[in-house]
């Protein structure tokens, strides 16, 4: 998009370029003031939104205001006074009547100043006091200030700007609109046209200078879709370019080895399941490379789907990494793989690692026999399949990088200097969000051959749809939203947290049945800043009340040979009831453990507790959890109560977003998301996906085109330096 002559051609991006100082009545103080509400340029306050509104033809009289609600009176200034009350603080009071009745108003705030004859509007809470009808810090409108006012006419009150009148802030406002009208619309006709969308221009005069309610909400769709469309636009043209015009590589189609994989499986894939999988290796069949999400509950069967799928890539003679956050879920998945690739007879024959030596064991073995090795590297070990014990990190590398090894299994240790691979083709990163977007991209670039590997990550985290399309919105995403057949659904019951003899009652119960039992604690260790069970006191104390019972302790501040050790013992069923802390949050798989109980649970976010609660009834028994809590604040009872309702995670996401507000998701994150001041994920789901189409569509059919340009430049312009995310593909 060409940038001619900005005075015949104001876009929202050259506004952005143009400092709220060059606006009338606007000097280097007022400046300060707005600036400290993120308020730089002119696009900065045409985008600041009125709070509300007034409509000044539905003010009530005096007379009948109804006491202790909120209404918006309006009236004369009768008297005006300030004094000052106790430390250095002023006390501003009026008198404002409308000839039914008179309210006396104070406020406690040295900068309001009122001149007695003037007229006002008056929006807050009307109390009595004395006799008389009084208001405590109503929101204040100079009516006599309005040059153009008429009646009826809806007025818009601003946020408050520390230290500026509301009227003060309501000029600059209309300033700003009177000098930018008109914007150049940056959305073409047709695609406003085919979505029922205002013009900027006249959604901007209307959010600021509305004649009716009507035009507000108008108005404002258009702006929260103007937010939205930024997200993705950038988020499309960052997969674009990172990924969708990339090379990548194209694996053969699916071949022998998956078909005898599944074959060999105890149980048929859902419909879920294999959706995910078609999925996965048409993206992986394809030129482009894959940068797919894969979602799904725990135990709903990701791992056996993403294992199959890495088979392809197997077979077309390329390598895979699977990342995993943790080095006990890294050895989990490497040993569930193992398994089943052992009972699909699809393991090598195990030599003894003096006999392997250090040559290369890499041969062109024809596909359908050929047996598929794998590797795991943690920091305390490197094992592989086709060698007895564990072997040496110099000899698990060579293996890597002369192609004997086709998956590699690990944390972030597989992508450290060092670590190369003779043909990587498939990168998996299981709890993608604990990764950042700098390890993406390091993913991204350590492709075999100069191509972009193909890029899978997984979560048993469920998001709601929109939540994922503004965080993850450069990804493809594929869910499995159905559990394997036969599993019953955890039952949640609570119990206070001070009920140690009933939680003991049961847990000694289910492990008399031969079942195995969480404990799961908010804190490793007792804190005196923190009220809640810790994990070394329940171990203790559990140890004590059930001498009977093999009880182990995991936590986060053990070496990670004695968590792999506690883990694999818990896993054997030589420890019965694991104390833990959240370190088993993610991924742990023990069919046998049927109860988890959690300690202080109101101490743990709603997404936490689900993930928790998932650790059991994974096996052929019906799980149950026992949420012990403390009586506590309104939200985590919503949570307690929501855990009980329902086991659906895709429910508790959107409840758990409701509770906790859109804000605290993007806080910190990277995903520009926070740009959101009007839009919400949860409530304009639609103008969402509008706003997703639209960018999608452009991105696809004319990534250099004006719009995908003039979009992109909007981004830069109107964030700046927010905005660098966009330039890390
Ligand atoms: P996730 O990775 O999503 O937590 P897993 O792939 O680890 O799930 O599967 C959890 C358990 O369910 C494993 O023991 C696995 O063998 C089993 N499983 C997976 N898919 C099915 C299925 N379609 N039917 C029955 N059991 C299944
Ligand atoms: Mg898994």
């Amino acid at each position: 998009m060409t940038q001619s002559d900005p005075a015949t051609y104001r876009t929202l991006g050259y506004l952005a370029t143009i400092t709220v100082e060059r606006l009338k009545g606007v000097g280097a103080v007022t400046t300060r003031k707005l600036h400290d509400q993120g308020i730089d340029s002119v696009a900065d306050m045409l985008l600041t939104v009125p709070r509300r509104y007034l409509d000044r033809s539905h003010m009530a009289r005096i007379d009948r205001a109804p006491i202790g609600e909120e209404v918006t009176l309006g009236g004369t200034v009768t008297s005006f006074s300030k004094r000052r009350i106790s430390r250095g603080r002023t006390m501003t009071e009026a008198r404002v009547s409308d000839g039914t009745g008179t309210v006396r108003v104070v406020w406690f705030n040295p900068y309001i100043s009122l001149e007695e004859g003037e007229e006002v509007a008056l929006s807050g809470k009307v109390e009595s006091f004395r006799g008389s009808l009084q208001m405590k810090s109503p929101a204040l409108d100079r009516l006599s200030l309005e040059k153009d006012r008429n009646t009826g006419k809806v007025i818009p009150v601003y946020p408050g700007v520390a230290g500026l009148a509301p009227s003060k802030v309501k000029d600059v406002a209309s300033n700003a609109v009177k000098r930018s009208l008109p914007i150049v619309d940056i959305v073409p006709d047709v695609v406003l046209a085919r979505f029922g969308l205002l013009d900027r221009t006249t959604a901007v005069r209307a959010i600021h200078a509305p004649d009716t309610y009507e035009d507000i909400a108008h108005a404002k769709r258009r702006l929260i879709f103007d937010e939205f469309l930024r997200i993705q636009m950038a988020l499309r043209v960052r997969a674009h370019d990172a990924f969708e015009s990339q090379i990548g590589i194209s694996n053969a189609m699916r071949g022998p080895l998956i078909d005898r994989f599944l074959a060999s499986q105890a149980f048929v894939f859902t419909d879920a399941q294999q959706r995910a999988l078609e999925e996965i290796l048409d993206d992986m069949t394809a030129t482009t490379p894959m940068h797919r999400l894969l979602q799904g509950e725990v135990g709903s069967g990701k791992t056996v789907v993403v294992v199959a799928a890495l088979l392809a890539s197997v077979e077309s003679g390329f390598q895979s990494a699977v990342m995993a956050p943790t080095e006990v879920l890294a050895t989990q998945h490497y040993l569930g793989t193992e398994r089943s690739l052992s009972s699909a007879g699809m393991a090598p024959t195990v030599s003894d690692a003096g006999a392997a030596g250090t040559e290369s064991m890499f041969s062109q073995e024809s596909t359908a026999a050929r047996p598929v090795r794998i590797g795991l590297f943690t920091s305390a070990r490197v094992t592989v399949n086709f060698v007895r014990g564990d072997v040496s990190r110099t000899q698990g590398l060579v293996w890597l990088e002369d192609g004997t090894i086709d998956i590699a299994f690990g944390t972030q240790a597989l992508i450290q200097e060092g670590v190369r691979f003779r043909s990587l083709g498939t990168t998996v990163v299981d709890e993608q969000h604990r990764f950042g977007v700098e390890q993406r991209v390091v993913l991204r670039d350590s492709g075999a051959g100069g191509s972009v590997p193909d890029l899978l990550l997984m979560t048993a985290t469920p998001i709601p749809r929109t939540l994922a399309m503004t965080l993850y919105g450069d990804l493809d995403v594929s869910v499995i939203d159905e559990l394997p057949p036969g599993r019953t659904a955890i039952q949640t019951s609570t119990v206070p947290n001070a009920a140690d003899d009933e939680i003991d009652l049961t847990v000694r119960a289910v492990v008399d049945q031969g079942r195995q039992v969480f404990i799961v604690c908010p804190l490793v260790e007792d804190s005196d800043k923190i009220e809640a069970r810790s994990a070394e006191a329940e171990f203790a104390r559990i140890s004590r009340s059930l001498p009977e019972v093999r009880v182990g302790l995991l936590h986060g501040q053990l070496r990670s040979q004695e968590k792999a050790e506690i883990m694999a013992r818990f896993a054997e069923g030589d420890i019965e009831v694991l104390v833990a802390t959240t370190v088993i949050e993610v991924g742990i798989d023990v069919p046998n453990a049927t109860l988890m109980v959690i300690r202080s649970a109101d101490r743990f976010g709603l997404s936490q507790l689900h993930q928790l609660r998932g650790r059991v009834g994974r096996g052929d028994h019906r799980g149950t959890c026992i949420l012990a809590v403390d009586a506590s604040g309104e939200d985590s009872v919503r949570r307690i109560e929501a855990m009980t309702a329902t086991n659906d995670g895709f429910s508790l996401a959107v409840i758990d977003l409701e509770i906790r507000g859109q804000g605290t998701v993007f806080a910190g994150s990277q995903s520009g998301a926070a740009d959101l001041k009007l839009g919400d994920i949860l409530i304009d789901h639609e103008i969402l996906e509008v706003a997703r189409s639209v960018a999608t569509d452009a991105v696809t059919t004319d990534r250099s085109g004006p719009f995908v340009s003039g979009v992109i430049e909007e981004v830069g312009l109107l964030f700046g330096r927010d905005a660098e995310w966009l330039s890390k593909s």
